[in-house]
C-alpha cells in the first residue's frame, strides 16, 4: 500500500492515478447522521445507503420534522430506494416516528423489537438481512435497556458498524428499565465485546460527554483522559469510536478492571454492573 502510494504521487499519469485514487477511497456503505437535536431531545437517526444498488434504510427515525425532509429529498433526487424502517427498541424517542414515516412511505417494512409501534419483521437474535446488495446486518438481541432491544451489526466488506440504540453509547450504557445487571453485562461483555475490535458504534443518544466525566471518576486512565479531550473538542462522537476503544475507556465494559473494582467496592462481576449503574444514575459531575 505504501509502496503504490509512492508510486501515484511519482507518476503524471493520471488515468492511472485517478483509477487508483478512486479504488482506495471506493466505500460502498455509506452512512448518514441525523441529529434530532431540537428542544430538549439529543438523539440520531441514521440513514445506511448501500451505494451501489442506493437501497437504503432509517434508524430510529424518531422526531418526523427532522427526519423527513432529509429522507425525502433522499428520495425525491434519486440518491436513495427508501427500503425499510430499523428500530433499536419501542421507546417514542426511537420508534415514535414509525407512523408519520408510514404515512409518507407506506410500502417500507419496519423492522424491530416486538413492542415497537408498527413493527411488520422481528428479526431473530443472530438473524441476517441485507440492504441492498452489499450491507450484511446482523441481528444482536441485548434484552435490558427494554426487553426488545436490539443492536445491529452491519458489514460491507472490510467496514463493520453497529448501531446500539441505547443498549451501549460511547463511554457508557442505557438504564436498566426492563431487565437486570446480568442481562446488560451479557448485552455488553459478551454479545457486544465480541464483535470485531474495528467496528464502529453508533448510538441511539449523544451522551459521551457527560458519560465520559462519569468513567473519569471512577476510572483515570490515559484512554478516559483522551476522551475527555476528543468531548472538548467535538459535539458530536457517533461513529468516531471503535468496539476496541469501548473496551478500553467505558468503565461498564471494563468490570473486571481492579481500579473500577476499587471505586465500587465489589468484585464480582454482576454486582460491579449494579453499582455503576447506580452510582451512575445518582452521580451530578
Ligand atoms: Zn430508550
Amino acid at each position: 500500500m505504501n509502496f503504490a502510494l509512492r508510486a501515484i504521487r511519482g507518476t503524471t499519469a493520471s488515468p492511472l492515478r485517478r483509477f487508483i485514487a478512486t479504488n482506495l477511497q471506493r466505500r460502498t456503505m455509506h452512512i448518514q447522521s441525523i441529529p434530532m437535536w431540537t428542544g430538549s431531545h439529543d438523539n440520531y437517526a441514521y440513514v445506511v445507503i448501500d451505494d451501489k444498488t442506493k437501497d437504503a434504510m432509517v434508524i430510529d427515525p424518531a422526531n418526523p420534522p427532522e427526519v423527513l425532509p432529509v429522507l425525502k429529498e433522499l428520495v425525491d433526487s434519486g440518491k436513495i430506494n427508501f427500503k425499510g424502517i430499523i428500530n433499536t427498541h419501542h421507546h417514542r424517542d426511537h420508534a415514535g416516528g414509525n407512523a408519520e414515516t408510514l404515512n409518507h412511505y407506506p410500502q417500507v417494512p419496519v423492522i424491530g423489537g416486538a413492542n415497537c409501534d408498527r413493527v411488520t419483521t422481528t428479526p431473530k437474535h443472530d438473524e441476517i438481512f441485507k440492504i441492498g446488495e452489499g450491507i450484511t446486518v446482523r441481528a444482536i438481541h441485548t434484552p435490558c435497556h427494554t426487553q426488545d432491544s436490539i443492536c445491529y451489526f452491519l458489514e460491507d466488506g472490510e467496514e463493520k458498524v453497529v448501531f446500539t440504540g441505547d443498549t451501549l453509547f460511547i463511554a457508557g450504557c442505557g438504564r436498566f428499565f426492563e431487565g437486570t445487571a446480568e442481562e446488560m453485562h451479557e448485552a455488553l461483555n459478551n454479545r457486544l465485546a465480541k464483535l470485531p475490535e474495528n467496528t464502529r458504534v453508533y448510538p441511539g443518544h449523544e451522551y459521551t460527554k457527560s458519560n465520559i466525566k462519569f468513567g473519569k471518576s471512577v476510572l483515570d486512565t490515559p484512554a478516559v483522559r483522551d476522551l475527555v479531550q476528543f468531548c472538548e473538542e467535538n459535539e458530536e462522537t457517533q461513529g468516531k469510536f471503535t468496539i476496541g476503544d469501548e473496551l478500553k475507556h467505558n468503565v461498564f465494559m471494563r468490570v473486571e478492571d481492579p481500579e473500577i473494582q476499587k471505586a465500587t467496592g465489589e468484585t464480582d462481576p454482576l454486582m460491579v454492573m449494579q453499582k455503576l449503574r447506580d452510582m451512575k444514575n445518582s452521580f451530578r459531575g
